[in-house]
């Protein structure tokens, strides 16, 4: 059962990250439905001289908002959606109250990623109360499709300011990257993800003439067996080496006397850009026809991989991470995919960095409060670094 911590919040002062923070929390907006999340930000800004463009396409919506026309633009990006909570009462804190208990912010969405999206619009306010003439523009991206989908989504936004020639030459993304310690991790790119369903077909048969049949199973576990012991690159400095991995095997007809017709395999590829996704599906395609004369791969959609090579944004993000924290950050381009990757091909610099990814999409999931505070100074300074 989980107890509410209304009168504590009501009797200590939060800062107005946390204040925003937990306004959002409160707001349940489990993909796609933004429950408001984004009027709030936009509302937050505007006094600022941000200009907000909501971005409806299908049920997702997308917030798109900017102050100042002017070059370099700097681009925080993040998403408003959170994950499902599962049953409320194995939560200790309702999932959806924001309540703040002894130095921690709990709720769906307080680490992935509401806090970070409180702490970038802080850190704007504060930057432009101290900045008002500041070189460049700033523009938040938003979207409530990140944990979904992500068809409707940063993607679709992409298209819509590629179309009118907006360029974007910096972008940091709220992820929660770090791991122990707020700032010890930063990302600078992600692996891409290739992935897919294999069917082989065969000949359905009885065991005891497999003359006349032609398993595919058979077929389908040679094909399988090559593809684990195929070495598709030796990664960089920056990515590790790309891994397959098979998810599902499926296949016969639930007699114990009967070969099947078909046999099918889901895999996954995360890729190092090293290897491109034509070449890989080349390498696939060649070790299945190794084995199987009649096969067919359904791909799904790929995620292509981004990298962020030392230079400027790296620099103002490493060097702010350093201020704040007194530590410098590691760099990492390991987990899933995120919305950088939408990002990067248009050009941007994309870096992440967001604070411990401990609790994500788990059972109380909780951010520890002063690093919300720390990070909107982190990202306080890097518009400092980079709009300067
Ligand atoms: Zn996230």
């Amino acid at each position: 059962m989980y107890q509410s911590h209304i009168k504590e919040n009501l009797v200590s002062e939060i800062s107005e990250t946390l204040a925003l923070a937990q306004a959002l929390i409160r707001r349940p907006s489990v993909t796609p439905d933004d429950k408001g999340c984004q009027r709030l930000l936009s509302d937050a800004l505007e006094p600022y001289g941000f200009v907000p463009e909501f971005m409806q396409f299908g049920d997702v919506q997308n917030l798109w908002i900017k102050r100042g026309t002017n070059a370099p633009l700097f681009v925080f990006a993040g998403h408003t959606d959170v994950v499902p909570t599962g049953p409320e009462e194995n939560w200790s804190y309702s999932p959806f109250s924001g309540d703040i208990v002894d130095g921690m912010l709990h709720g769906r969405g307080a680490a992935d990623m509401k806090g970070s999206l409180a702490a970038m619009v802080t850190a704007c306010q504060r930057f432009v109360q101290a900045r008002p003439n500041h070189p460049g523009s700033i523009a938040l991206l938003l979207t409530s499709d990140e944990e979904g989908p992500a068809v409707d989504g940063t993607v679709r936004v992409i298209d819509t300011l590629k179309a009118r020639n907006e360029v974007i030459d910096y972008c940091l993304v709220g992820e929660p990257t770090s791991a122990e310690r707020l700032g010890d991790t930063v990302k600078n790119g992600r692996r891409g993800s290739l992935g897919g369903t294999l069917t082989v077909r065969g000949i359905q048969g009885h065991v005891a003439y497999p003359h006349l049949a032609d398993n595919p199973i058979h077929r389908l576990s040679s094909i399988v067996g090559d593809l684990c012991a195929t070495h598709w690159d030796d990664g960089n400095e920056y990515f590790p080496a790309t891994t397959f991995q098979v998810s599902n095997i499926e296949a016969g007809t639930g007699a114990t006397n009967v070969v099947p017709g078909d046999a099918r395999a889901q895999f996954n590829l995360r890729f190092c850009p090293d290897s491109s996704a034509s070449s890989l599906k080349e390498k696939i395609e060649s070790a299945c026809s190794r084995h199987a004369e009649f096969f067919e791969i359904d791909w799904c959609p790929l995620g292509l991989p981004y990298q962020t090579l030392p230079g400027t944004l790296l620099s103002a993000v490493e060097d702010s991470v350093k201020e704040i924290t007194g530590h410098s950050p590691g760099l990492s381009t390991d987990g899933g995919t995120s919305d950088g990757r939408f990002i990067a091909p248009i050009g941007a610099q994309v870096v992440e960095l967001g604070p411990l990814n401990r609790t994500i999409h788990q059972v109380d999931e909780v951010v520890d409060a002063d690093d919300l505070d720390a990070l909107s100074n982190v990202y306080e300074k890097v518009l400092d670094r980079i709009l300067k």
